[in-house]
């Protein structure tokens, strides 16, 4: 990293073309392409001590991706050392570490620098940023790659307060804290909890796993890849690309299901149904782990372990809600109260409010969280009416439930190459998409919206905002569709001054 960054002293005033938010992914991936395409005047901050994003923050035991990582990868930077098909979190880190040293990018990236805000400047038409303790940035361009899924979600808990052990979110795991032989309440049965509780229900005393709604889980079906193989993709590429191919496939004919093809997710229904029934005898506990809502409304999970994790003397499923929290215990709804030493929240993430915490003021003052008072929307889930040269990565109804976002993220930022490129060509400074075009898209997407499970599989999910029911995180279509809508920019589409 650079020299700045490492002894603490930041410039206080910065002029680059490009300021990128967030060292994930995303961030990385469009940092890649910069310098590969010789613009070398950008600069990356992140707020953490180290790149990596989600990949950074979560630790927790277990933490691991749920695509295969031959896919979970930039299609440009392919590895044949990944250990498993779902290696785990610092398998992930390492990765993109090496991109970056790879890339040679860590001089234009700034760590512990906390993004604040950026203002619209229109005289001189640039972006005015603060970040970290003092700095300023000036940046023609301004790229987010905060992504969705990094505020961690509390849930609002009577006397939680009162609570005297350790607690701590998934997002942030408190490794020094002490589990073994403790009584530890598990909040949530998402993609986090069900790879953490396996790991941590041998080690604890008691485990108590609150769940509200449960999730459907197909199985991982995840192995050690062979040194062979390894061997075999080192020296022939092209079998890895056959290999990464096959993956992409097998993962993209899942979008058939969640826009409404009603075999493929009862094949999927199914395989879940045979999977909970083979790993869970107990009728009672099978029926409280039965969800009652469609596949696929809310996150697929995958897992081999959290099934047999539950039927461990030692972990109780509460399926009474939480009434109250005390000092050392939790109390349900029928009145029983449960001894906690410890408490682990696996609620989640804040999906629809990724901007919370930051100001972004585009055009005339407009800021961005009233732009998005109905709903957060976005051009292609990339650019936004009233904020010029802004750019979000994984922005507004661009995850994916059924494949690699890594795939989203490159497309993405081509998209973004492609509107510098647009701008450098016909000389103009300043490119802002057309409301009307982004009215239009985001219509077409919500309309598209309502005949899939999210919105009618009779389940609320993290995808909808909370305040309308609608689906403001989720493209779709397949990747496929994605990446043709946005494999070059319209100059129609923009207002380019
Ligand atoms: P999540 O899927 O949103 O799960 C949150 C859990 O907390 C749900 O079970 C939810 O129950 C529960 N919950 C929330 N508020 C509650 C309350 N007041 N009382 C009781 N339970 C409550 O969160 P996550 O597990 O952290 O995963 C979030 C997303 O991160 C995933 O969907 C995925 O996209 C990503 N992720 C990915 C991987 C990966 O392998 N790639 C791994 C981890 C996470 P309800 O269902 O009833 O709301």
């Amino acid at each position: 990293m650079s020299e700045n960054a490492q002894q603490g002293t930041q410039p206080e005033e910065t002029a680059v073309d490009v300021l990128i938010i967030g060292g994930g992914f995303s961030g990385l991936c469009m940092a890649i392409k910069l310098r590969e395409s010789g613009m070398n005047s950008f600069l990356l901050i992140e707020k953490s001590e180290d790149i990596g994003g989600t990949w950074h923050d979560n630790r927790y035991p277990g933490c691991a991706c749920d695509i295969p990582s031959h896919l979970y990868s930039f299609s440009f930077e392919p590895s044949p050392d990944w250990s498993r098909m779902y290696p785990g979190q610092r398998e992930i880190h390492d990765y993109l570490k090496r991109c970056v040293e790879r890339y040679e990018i860590a001089s234009n990236i700034r760590l512990n620098t906390r993004f604040h805000e950026a203002i619209w400047d229109e005289s001189e038409t640039v972006w005015h940023a603060a970040a970290g303790e003092s700095m300023r940035i000036r940046a023609r361009v301004l790229v987010s790659g905060i992504g969705g899924l990094h505020v961690p979600h509390y849930p609002e808990l009577k006397g939680i307060e009162s609570f005297s052990g350790p607690q701590f979110h998934s997002s942030n795991w408190n490794h020094a804290v002490e589990l073994a032989g403790k009584n530890v309440a598990v909040i949530g049965t998402g993609a986090s909890a069900i790879q953490f509780v396996p790991q941590i229900a041998p080690r604890v005393g008691k485990l108590y796993l609150f769940q509200r709604t449960p999730p459907w889980i197909v199985p991982r079906m995840d192995f050690a890849m062979a040194e062979k193989w390894k061997q075999r993709f080192r020296r022939f590429p092209l079998i890895m690309r056959a290999f990464r191919q096959f993956i992409f496939w097998r993962q993209e004919f899942r979008v058939l299901g969640f826009l409404g093809n009603r075999f493929v997710r009862r094949k999927a229904t199914e395989i879940a149904t045979h999977q909970l029934e083979k790993q869970v005898q107990d009728p009672k506990l099978r029926a409280a782990l039965k969800p009652n809502y469609e596949l696929g409304c809310k996150r697929v999970l995958v897992s081999d372990d959290f099934y047999p994790a539950l039927t461990r003397t030692n972990v109780e499923l509460v399926t009474d809600g939480i009434a109250e929290v005390r000092g050392d215990s939790i109390v349900t709804a029928d009145g029983v109260e449960r001894p906690i030493d410890v408490l682990i929240f696996g609620t989640g993430f804040r999906a629809t409010e990724p901007l919370i915490g930051i100001r972004l003021v585009g055009r005339d003052g407009l800021e961005i969280h009233d732009a998005w008072r109905e709903r957060m929307s976005a051009y292609l889930g990339v650019t936004v009416a009233g904020f010029p040269n802004l750019f979000l990565l994984l922005g507004p109804n661009t995850g994916l439930g059924h494949n690699s976002v890594v795939l989203m993220i490159e497309a993405q930022v081509r998209y973004v190459m492609s509107c510098l490129a647009l701008m450098k060509r016909q000389k103009k400074r300043v490119l802002e998409v057309r409301p009307e075009t982004q009215k239009e898209f985001v219509e077409d997407i919500h309309r598209r919206l309502e005949g899939t499970v999210w919105q009618s599989g009779g389940c609320r999910s993290w995808y909808q905002d909370p305040r309308t029911g609608e689906n403001t995180t989720l493209w779709p279509g397949s990747v496929v569709a994605y990446a043709r809508r946005t494999k070059s920019v319209s100059p129609a589409d923009y207002e380019l001054t």
